[in-house]
């Protein structure tokens, strides 16, 4: 029943309401709305839409009441119309209105829903946001109305489920149809005993994408109570952590790896301080993580690499992000080991460096392994010596430095003498351990620079190289040949052999390696044939000169017990007095077979031998002995003596030339040591320490063969030399060439600006005399006023002058 009575409270409704019959003529309208018309309710009773709105609304207006009518629904409309110029939104509803089951009118409510739309608007807005948000998040949420029992998801669980957002209503069974099976129990569970026990649950299960594939999911619920403290909504979010799951399950295996991995890693912050290191970093350094956590890996150094080494290092970590290389590190017990090292700054994503991870390997295995292997391919095994293709590198590398010192080289090739005897008859153990003693004995011959090797059961081969004359290689040969005179004892058994050996010489015979190692190989073949134990050159001339030196050599030894030596002076003239001032003494060798020797041929062999220490001083005694005979006749000379710088690096000749001194009883100012140039400038440090010693002593000290041996300005002022003597090469030439001419001209310059005295030997030319006038050298020696004489002739030489 309609009541029309309330319709005083009707008009107090914001809403205008109205009544229309099946005609859709108005049976009742309420104050609001016809204030809005602005007419009387008298005046829109019993009339039509056509009275009041224009053709086009009026027919949607009867068009919309015939479907309520011909329906018999509920229609909502939303319209828009403009009042006083703004543009309202206005919202209908129109329903039937029935009389004992039948429709006999419309009821229609409209109002004014302009603010509402505006609300809308910014609810949509916000739906919007809420959903960018979610789908940022990765948070979906859902709702479940327990009174309506309508259940909605937003935009967000649907992507989540691989669904397009809001494509059908959410259902619990769309639900579970996207849960991983063996989850669905766990998530049901969670629900119904959350909704019994009226608390939110917690739940992270797997889901399963409509394209198939599996994410993770965490979701949260809470319930909305009324005052019965029954449920009337669940509100849940869904996050997919699909991504934190896979991230830490990256984690977990990297973790995993870390902890496992074969390689040891170490990890320090950005000032290099250790903070974390991994159990194979501990197998291998020794370290545990407490021992060195806060202190840097330079705590590890070995100490085996240079400060460079590690600069560089650091400059390309700094520069380049990595480096990678050999390093040799200590471990904790003290023992170093080699290892392959990667080591890499990180930096995070603004760029600042974080951490330094260095990765080690440690490689002192396989390193020895390879050393083994080069051993194997490099040295024989049984006496450790280089091997024949060793040798021939050796030999190479060789070529290269003497094709610069214009040296030369000798390749010794030798052969034990009774080796297959020893073998056969005591056999091979005893054979292996007779070679091995050989080595060691040929060994001690040798300096550490040589190279040595055995390059066949009994066949070495060694260079012998920075040969500045072949003479060189005498000594070493003969040393090899006698250690062998000697039986080699193996296990207390004396075993007599001895040594072949042939050489051949570098570049003189060839230049050629396996030329070389043929010539010698065939000259070894001739000290075979000629009886065994001994050495022999290659080349015919050689072997002469080898001969004839061993000859002089063993000769020199009975040369002064059998009284062979005698000394020979050579005057000193002063140009400026006209006087003889001193004399040289000059050695002589009378051999008792080949006749007068000169010094030229075998001091050289005496100071390889070192015969000249024994020779220099018996010199030194005989021609101080002459002096102090001069001096008896009233001839106060001055004598000069040459020392070879075999004497003068004897630790015993400063004292024993003294002693001679001494002995002779001649004052030491009337001795000049002659010392040459080449000499002192080859070890000038030491040569100056010996030279102001024996100047002290009272000596006088010359220096001889001036001009060849490059000394410096500098050293030269040092030098308490009181004489220079300037070398017969300049001397011979003087008046005709210039250039010898200013040489001697800037020495004579020279030597005075320090105070020194200048001699020139060889003067052999009144030409000569009369150049060296010209240049202010006043003292001479040489052939123009006289050879060297023996002393009695030298005193009558003295008295003529
Ligand atoms: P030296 O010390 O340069 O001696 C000068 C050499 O030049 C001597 O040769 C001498 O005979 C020679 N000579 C002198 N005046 C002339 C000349 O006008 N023209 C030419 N062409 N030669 C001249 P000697 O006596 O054969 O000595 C050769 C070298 O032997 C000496 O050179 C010296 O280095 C060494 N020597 C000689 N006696 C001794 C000695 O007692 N001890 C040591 N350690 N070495 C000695
Ligand atoms: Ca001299
Ligand atoms: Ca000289």
């Amino acid at each position: 029943m309609l009541k029309l009575d309330g319709k005083l409270i009707l008009n107090e409704l914001n809403q205008n309401i109205f009544v229309k019959d099946l005609h859709s003529n108005y049976l009742y309208v309420n104050a609001t709305y016809t204030n809005l018309l602005g007419v009387t309710p008298a005046e829109i009773i019993g009339k039509n839409d056509f009275d009041f709105f224009p053709k086009h609304i009026a027919e949607k207006y009867r068009s919309d009441d015939a479907v309520v009518i011909a329906k018999k629904e509920t229609i909502e409309t939303k319209e828009e119309i403009v009042v006083e110029g703004q543009i309202r939104i206005i919202r209908t509803v129109k329903k039937p209105l029935y009389f004992e089951g039948e429709i006999f009118a419309v009821l229609g409510i409209f109002w004014d829903v302009t603010q509402y739309a505006d609300q809308e608007i910014e609810y949509k807005k916000l739906q919007y946001g809420l959903n960018k948000a979610q789908a940022l998040a990765n948070i979906g949420h859902w709702e479940l109305d327990f009174v309506s029992n309508e259940l909605f998801w937003s935009d967000e669980v649907y992507r989540i489920f691989g669904l397009k957002p809001q494509s059908f209503g959410a259902t619990y069974e769309a639900f579970l149809k996207h849960i991983h099976p063996d989850d669905i129990e766990l998530v049901n569970k969670s629900y119904m005993d959350s909704v019994n026990e009226k608390i939110g649950y917690h739940v992270t299960h797997r889901i399963i994408r409509s394209d198939g594939s599996i994410g993770f999911v965490e979701e949260r619920c809470e319930h909305l109570f009324d005052d019965g403290m029954n449920i009337v909504r669940s509100i849940g979010t869904v996050h997919d952590i699909t991504k934190t799951k896979e991230a830490e399950h990256g984690l977990v295996l990297a973790a995993e790896v870390f902890a496992k991995m074969h390689d040891g890693v170490l990890i320090t912050d950005e000032n290099q301080k250790i903070i974390q290191i991994n159990q194979a970093f501990t197998n291998i350094s020794g370290y545990e993580l407490e021992d060195i956590k806060g202190k840097t890996p330079a705590m590890l150094s070995s100490g085996w690499h240079t400060n460079e080494f590690y600069q560089k290092m650091w400059e390309e970590i700094n520069t380049k992000g990595k480096w990678a290389g050999e390093v040799r590190d200590r471990r904790k017990n003290g023992e170093t080991y080699l290892a392959e090292m990667m080591i890499v700054a990180l930096r995070n994503d603004a760029g600042t460096l974080t951490n330094y991870i260095s990765i080690t390997t440690d490689i002192t295995d396989r390193k020895e392994k390879e050393e083994l292997i080069h051993n194997l391919a490099y040295f024989d095994s049984l006496t450790q010596l280089p091997n024949r293709i060793l040798f021939e590198e050796r030999f190479h590398d060789k070529v290269s430095t003497l094709k610069r010192t214009q040296k030369k080289m000798a390749i010794l090739f030798l052969d034990m003498d009774n080796f297959k005897h020893v073998n056969d008859t005591l056999g091979h153990v005893i054979g292996d351990k007779f070679l091995v003693q050989v080595a060691l004995e040929i060994k001690k011959s040798l300096r550490e620079s040589d190279t040595f090797a055995r390059v066949g059961g009994d066949e070495f081969m060694i260079i012998l190289d920075d040969l500045e004359d072949i003479t060189q290689v005498l000594p070493t040969a003969q040393r090899i040949v006698k250690s062998f005179l000697n039986p080699v004892i193996v296990e207390g058994r004396e075993l007599f052999t001895g040594v072949s050996i042939g050489i051949s010489v570098y570049p003189d015979d060839s230049e050629n390696y396996i030329e070389l190692v043929k010539y010698a190989d065939t000259a070894m073949y001739h000290v075979k044939e000629s009886g065994k134990n001994d050495f022999q050159f290659y080349t015919e001339s050689m072997n002469e000169k080898m001969t004839s030196r061993m000859k002089i050599q063993s000769n020199l030894r009975n040369a002064i017990l059998n009284n062979e030596f005698f000394l020979e002076y050579q005057p000193k003239i002063n140009l400026e007095t006209h006087t003889v001032y001193g004399m040289e003494a000059l050695i002589r060798w009378n051999h008792p077979t080949d006749g007068l020797i000169r010094p030229d041929i075998f001091i050289g062999i005496a100071e390889q031998t070192g015969q000249i220490y024994e020779i220099g001083l018996w010199v030194a005694a005989k021609a101080m002995q002459d002096t102090k005979d001069l001096q008896k006749d009233g001839k106060y000379l001055v004598v000069s003596i040459n020392v070879s710088s075999v004497q003068l690096e004897n630790e015993f000749f400063i004292n024993d030339i003294c002693k001679v001194a001494y002995d002779i009883g001649l004052d030491k100012s009337y001795i000049e040591l002659e010392i040459t140039e080449s000499h002192i400038m080859n070890n000038i440090e030491k040569a100056l320490v010996t030279l102001q010693e024996l100047s002290s002593r009272g000596f006088k000290i010359s220096i001889d063969d001036f001009g060849t041996g490059y000394s410096s300005l500098a050293y030269l002022k040092k030098l308490p030399a009181q004489t220079i003597k300037i070398d017969r090469s300049f001397v011979l030439d003087i008046d005709k060439d210039d250039d010898d001419r200013s040489i001697v001209g800037a020495i004579i310059a020279m030597a005075r600006s320090l105070g020194k005295d200048v001699i020139a030997e060889g003067s052999e030319t009144q030409e000569h005399i009369d150049t060296l006038k010209y240049l202010h050298c006043h003292k001479v020696q040489g052939y123009y006023f006289s050879r060297p004489i023996r002393i009695e002739k030298f005193k009558e030489f003295v008295e003529n002058f």
